[in-house]
């Protein structure tokens, strides 16, 4: 049983948890001081990820370490070295041994880690020794590592090596010190240099700085921004961002299974790598199999807005005059990077209103690949269902459209001439002139048909294709009522409500009473729990068995022999199995089973 450590909070791979020492409890992502160590406060039980002992790895890793500074023989006794046929259990934190083998290539540094975080259970720390950087740190974290250390900079400062954010600078080039640390604040370079050979300040530095990262990558975990931080720091050094595209292309499923549905915050695209993120990917892919486009006999393909829910903009509102008389026969679908396609019933899900892309009018080639790619998807599976297409787009969405139209032999109406603006007077009227002209009757959709077919494209992208058609059915002898305001709806019957959206997260929420209309829909939704009615969270302990595909921040139902109820999923279906500590759902509501 794990005794010491637990995951509080996720951000895709990343956590915030409490590793208890013997002396207090620490929160990881958690910076060990060598000195500290050396002085034996903190004891752990420690297992190599690899089954080395740690005895060899600090030889291997901190042979060069000035006596006395740090760990070395007395550090020993502090680490129990888990015997083989002792389940791995009782092991709260791991350290990977060699890890500096890790930098020997960006490839070796994704594969050790990525490794040893798969080997070993999701509620245990790993340590990662001896490398760690203010420009790495950030990374190391990024990929599942909880603890790290200072032995890089204290040994880099002995050898007077000063380090920056972005990697390291060589004092003989600097007139002043970049940094503001309770060294630096009091010093001038030359003061720096000459007083380092004492007193040691060159490594003091580099151990503040690595806190102050520390510090940072927490803060971003809690925002649930991490992903954009790394974006950002791996920037300096072409080994890290290899490191990031290797991890993009080759760890996907590793980080699918830790990335959450939805989150309360915005999400930057603002470079390259920022298309191959989960959340991207994991939208274009559930537009094609969780999406089922209402009948209608238009396809309007649109472009993308800043403002987010699209609906809300400037632009998107002019669209909708155009066309709100002819709105029954028509289907919006927006065009957008990096989203790909974005149906308007599914605009305010997360991270469809939550993205934000730098807007220059230049694409970059796979930018151009990655928004064709989804459209051509999109109409390879639903284009033969529709009367017409018709495109009311400019610029570069027009000519991704048309190359993908003639690949495909489709069809389509253009709307805007060239070099003319979506929301010119001409184009929007030339719009309005042609759904006329191929829609022939008119036919409005009722504000509630509109909601309807919302919440039902919600429900089935959260929960698989049929959940919405369900969750929407008019029973014998029922009224739905939707009521609140865009996009906070509120779906209820007899004054009973089923679901509501939650546009701070993007989400359908249910209720009791929608999670028993819907039951038979969410099986991959399921959490069985043991033999007992639970009074706030359920707790990993508690959960007998969880599907695989349950992701943080999922609406769950929980099933057990005393229970029935709804919540929200803290971790993911796999980790609520394999862990022993730690919040599984936050219960909503829950009502008691009558046993016969
Ligand atoms: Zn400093």
């Amino acid at each position: 049983m794990t005794k010491f450590y637990e995951v509080r909070r996720r951000d895709g791979a990343a956590r915030i948890g409490l590793l208890s020492l013997n002396s207090e409890k620490k929160q990881t992502p958690l910076l060990f001081r060598i000195d500290s160590l050396s002085a034996g406060e903190e004891v752990i039980k420690v297992i190599h990820a690899e089954d080395a002992i740690f005895n060899d790895l600090f030889q291997e890793e901190l042979h060069d370490i000035p006596r006395g500074a740090v760990l070395l023989p007395e550090v020993h006794p502090l680490f129990t070295k888990v015997n083989e046929a002792i389940p791995s259990l009782f092991v709260d934190c791991y350290v990977l041994s060699f890890a500096s083998a890790m930098l020997s290539s960006p490839r070796e540094f994704v594969r050790r880690i990525i490794d040893a975080r798969n080997a070993i259970p999701p509620d245990t720390a790993l340590w990662v020794p001896a490398i760690a950087t203010a420009e790495n740190a950030a990374l190391l974290f990024y990929m599942g590592v909880d603890v790290i250390d200072d032995t890089n900079a204290v040994i880099q400062g002995y050898q007077g090596i000063y380090q920056v954010e972005e990697g390291r600078v060589s004092l003989r080039d600097l007139e002043d010190l970049p940094c503001n640390c309770s060294v630096c604040s009091l010093l001038t370079v030359d003061e720096l240099r000459e007083k380092d050979s004492k007193e040691k300040l060159i490594a003091k530095h580099n151990t503040l700085l690595l806190e102050k990262e520390v510090k940072k990558v927490k803060a971003h975990i809690r925002a649930g921004s991490l992903r954009e931080y790394v974006e950002l720091k791996v920037r300096s050094s072409p080994f890290l961002t290899a490191v990031l595209r290797i991890l993009d292309l080759d760890e996907e499923e590793y980080f699918e299974k830790r990335t959450p549905v939805a989150r309360n915050h915005g999400m930057m695209a603002n470079t390259m790598e920022s298309l191959k993120r989960i959340e991207v990917k994991r939208f274009a892919s559930r537009v094609l199999e969780r999406y089922e486009p209402p009948k209608r006999k238009i396809l309007l393909l649109l472009p993308c807005s800043a403002r987010k829910p699209y609906s809300l903009s400037p632009s998107h509102l002019k669209f909708r005059e155009a066309i709100e008389r002819y709105s029954g026969r028509i289907h919006e679908l927006i065009l957008t990077s990096p989203l790909g396609v974005v149906p308007r019933e599914l605009e305010v899900l997360y991270p469809a209103a939550f993205y934000d892309i730098p807007v220059t009018g230049y694409w970059d080639a796979e930018e151009r690949e990655w928004v064709s790619s989804c459209l051509r998807a999109y109409l390879e599976r639903n284009a033969k269902n529709y009367d017409h297409i018709v495109a009311h787009l400019s610029g570069t969405y027009k000519e991704l459209c048309s190359r993908v139209a003639e690949d495909l032999g489709i069809d389509v109406v253009y709307t805007c001439k060239e070099g003319e603006e979506v929301t010119s007077k001409e184009a929007l009227k030339r719009l309005k002139e042609r759904i006329a002209e191929l829609c022939g009757d008119k036919e409005r959709l009722s504000g509630f048909e509109k909601k309807v077919s919302m919440l039902k494209a919600m429900a089935d992208y959260q929960f698989g294709i049929g959940a919405g058609s369900e969750l929407i059915s008019r029973k014998e002898g029922e009224k739905i009522k939707i009521s609140g305001k865009f996009p906070a709806y509120k779906l209820s019957v007899h004054g009973e409500v089923l679901a509501r959206i939650v546009s701070e997260y993007g989400l359908l929420t249910l209720t009791l009473k929608g999670a028993r209309r819907i039951e038979r829909f969410l099986t991959a939704y399921t959490v069985h729990i043991g033999d007992f009615l639970p009074k706030g969270s359920i707790l990993a302990p508690g959960v007998v068995n969880a599907d695989e595909q349950i992701r943080v921040n999922d609406e769950v139902i929980f099933v057990g022999e005393k229970a029935f109820g709804v919540g929200r999923a803290k971790m993911s279906g796999w980790e609520m199995v394999e862990s022993r500590r730690g919040v599984a759902v936050d219960v909503r509501e829950v009502e008691k089973i009558e046993q016969s």
